[in-house]
């Protein structure tokens, strides 16, 4: 009997801990350290919650999104942000931080702890199933992260 990889997914819905799922993510894919690319995807994720409709899977996605991306601003911003952050950028991203997390709060009540959870799970799985058969990232001439074979969207109709 062949067990693939979907049916272990399935049957042991596990959650990850988003700090250790972004530095896995950081360091598989060798991404960005710097803290103003994460700022600007932080933003962007922000831009796409706002667009889509409450109590979708499409706005549940984009929740797990943007607590994904902040999660990877928190972790690069922790030491750095004072010393490598341009001082007048400082007060903008504690800012933006701020009125993500309240975001971010809101709707952990609004769909509760254990979905959030599977569903942050879910992308996280989704973005590792980037990597190419030889577990690098396969990446565009500018950096930009392109899909491999084994890529997944992730699925979450099922959560809501
Ligand atoms: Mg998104």
């Amino acid at each position: 009997m062949v067990v693939t990889q979907e049916d272990i997914d399935a049957f042991q819905e596990d959650i990850v801990n988003p700090y250790f799922a972004l530095a896995e993510f950081i360091r598989s894919f060798g991404a960005s350290l710097d803290p103003m690319l994460w700022v600007k995807l932080v933003e962007e994720e922000l831009k796409e919650l706002y667009d889509e409709k409450r109590n979708t899977p499409e706005h549940l996605k984009e929740y797990a999104d943007l607590l994904y991306v902040f999660t990877g601003l928190d972790l690069v911003s922790n030491e750095r942000l004072g010393t490598l952050v341009p001082e007048e950028e400082r007060a903008n991203i504690v800012s933006l931080m701020g009125r993500t997390e309240r975001m971010l709060q809101e709707y952990l009540q609004h769909y509760g702890e254990e979905t959030v959870g599977k569903a942050f799970t879910r992308v996280h799985r989704s973005n590792m199933s980037k990597l190419g058969e030889d577990g690098k990232p396969i990446k565009r001439e500018d950096g930009k992260v392109l899909k491999g074979p084994n890529y997944r969207a992730p699925d979450l109709d099922d959560l809501l």
